[in-house]
């Protein structure tokens, strides 16, 4: 039996009554939880062995689905429900999956024809992020890589402290932030309470949750904390049982932290860091506040770290036991020995790790991991268009506001490149702003000049 199978079925076994999994729809304990996963798993064991694609929708079904393939050491790869065609059949022929569990049950999928050989057989899941080339890549997660990640997690101040209690989650399943919630809440006897998609368009909704499930520890992106502090009632007053917010994914700046603090006076914020190839998050740093005062907040500590962390000619390196083995199709690929080169800049000082910006166009935006090159791709291959170049546009403290395409090209309506654009890339990755014009400004090394584009 994995490690992963060992921690879920041990808290279960002590936690039978505790509430597993609550959403504003329904709430389900340990047990009844795990039963819904061991019916899910006797027919998972009669459709073959590939890696089970699951439709991130937020209900006990999709949560038990998820514990039914690490009781059957089945690999999983969440995906959005709604992925665009194009980027399914990509994760499709990337896994050699044969299997969906959409909705509550499972369907059969049309395995592809060039599907790496792969047995995935130490594989727990596998998570798609945005690929510089137009492609998503596969990001592999053994069970030793998130065994690993949940010993770390499970031992974080404050969080090692708390006891049966509620955590809250708002990220999608196929987004690795959810991985830090789900599985500190379920091999500690924790309720995940978890936002549904459609309370997401709804912070009344969310603000209901937290106070009937008293949210003690909420993970969250720093995107999702300001949106919630758009909303008076987001504070002790109302939600006196919030007591940590465990944030990860991107920047947290200290306008955020005060005006949390200002809300809820005696939080407790963790500020916690790292990529989806090195499983969920590797290091993490308490914030005080006479940190307030620096431009960045430390995003982790010199010890007590999940893998070992080193800054080399300015960039984040980790090494170690959270790291993946390459992505999928490509091994090796992304990471060499071990060693994962993450693109992030950082700099350590009096024993704390900070983390700048990035080497590369990735970009966060609404808490997504965007690879600006991705865009482009995905809009030259639009008929009609010659040439394109995609830019993030920053506030003050250098959050992505929104993104902006410049495409060359004749006679295209920028509706027409929006929807085309639809068929191939989610929703947050849609420019907000297209705009088309003959050709775009070039540097005398003849590439396209990007800080001419505004
Ligand atoms: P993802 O793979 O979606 O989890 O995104 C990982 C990237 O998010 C990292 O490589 C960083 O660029 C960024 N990131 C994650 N956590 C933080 C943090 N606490 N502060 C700054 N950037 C972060």
């Amino acid at each position: 039996m994995n490690p992963i199978a060992k921690r879920l079925l041990s808290a279960a076994s002590k936690y039978p009554d505790v509430t597993a999994y609550r959403t504003s729809m329904r709430s389900v304990s340990y047990s009844e939880l795990f039963g819904i996963a061991d019916r899910l798993s006797t027919d998972l064991n009669l459709k073959g062995t590939s890696p089970v694609i699951i439709k991130s929708r937020k209900t006990p079904e999709t949560a038990a689905c998820i514990i039914a393939c690490v009781l059957s050491g089945r690999a999983y790869v969440p995906v959005a429900p709604d992925i665009p065609a194009v980027r399914l059949d990509t994760v499709i022929s990337r896994t050699g999956s044969e299997l969906m569990f959409d909705d509550g049950s499972f369907i059969s999928v049309t395995k592809s024809s060039d599907t790496p050989d792969d047995t995935f057989e130490d594989t727990a899941y596998i998570i798609f992020t945005s690929g510089s080339t137009g492609i998503p890549k596969g990001v592999p997660i053994s069970y030793g890589n998130l065994d690993n990640f949940i010993t770390w997690i499970s031992g974080l101040c404050p969080l090692e402290s708390y006891r049966n209690t509620a955590v809250f989650n708002h990220a999608s399943f196929s987004f690795d932030l959810s991985v830090a919630a789900m599985y500190y809440a379920w091999c500690g006897g924790h309720t995940l309470v978890d936002a549904d998609t459609n309370v997401l368009s709804d912070y009344t909704g969310i603000l209901d949750i937290f106070g009937k499930a008293c949210v003690e520890v909420a993970v969250m992106t720093p995107t999702f904390a300001n949106l919630c502090l758009l909303d008076r009632s987001f504070c002790a007053a109302v939600l006196p049982s919030l007591r940590c917010i465990y944030f990860c994914g991107e920047q947290l700046t200290v306008r955020t932290v005060e005006r949390l603090w200002a809300a809820f006076p005696d939080l407790r914020i963790i500020n916690a860091y790292g990529p989806t190839e090195a499983t969920s998050a590797v290091c993490a740093a308490n914030i005080t506040p006479d940190m307030l005062t620096k431009p960045y907040l430390p995003i982790g500590t010199a010890n007590g770290n999940a893998v070992d962390i080193s800054v080399e000619n300015g960039e984040i390196v980790l090494r170690g036991a959270s790291v993946f083995r390459g992505y999928l199709g490509e091994e090796k690929a992304g990471c060499d020995a071990n060693r994962y080169r993450t693109g992030d800049l950082g700099y350590t000082e009096g024993g704390y790790l900070y983390c700048t910006g990035r080497i590369d166009d990735q970009v966060k935006y609404k808490g997504y991991r965007i690879e600006l090159s991705d865009i482009e791709n995905n809009l030259n291959l639009i008929p009609g268009v010659r040439q394109s170049a995609v830019t993030a546009v920053r506030d003050v403290q250098g959050q992505v506001r929104y993104l902006k395409a410049f495409i060359a090209a004749e006679a295209l309506e920028t509706e027409a490149i929006r929807a085309a654009l639809k068929e191939t890339l989610p929703e947050y990755m849609i420019p907000k702003i297209i705009t088309v014009t003959d050709k775009l400004p070039v540097t005398v090394n003849g590439k396209t000049d990007r800080k001419a584009l505004t």
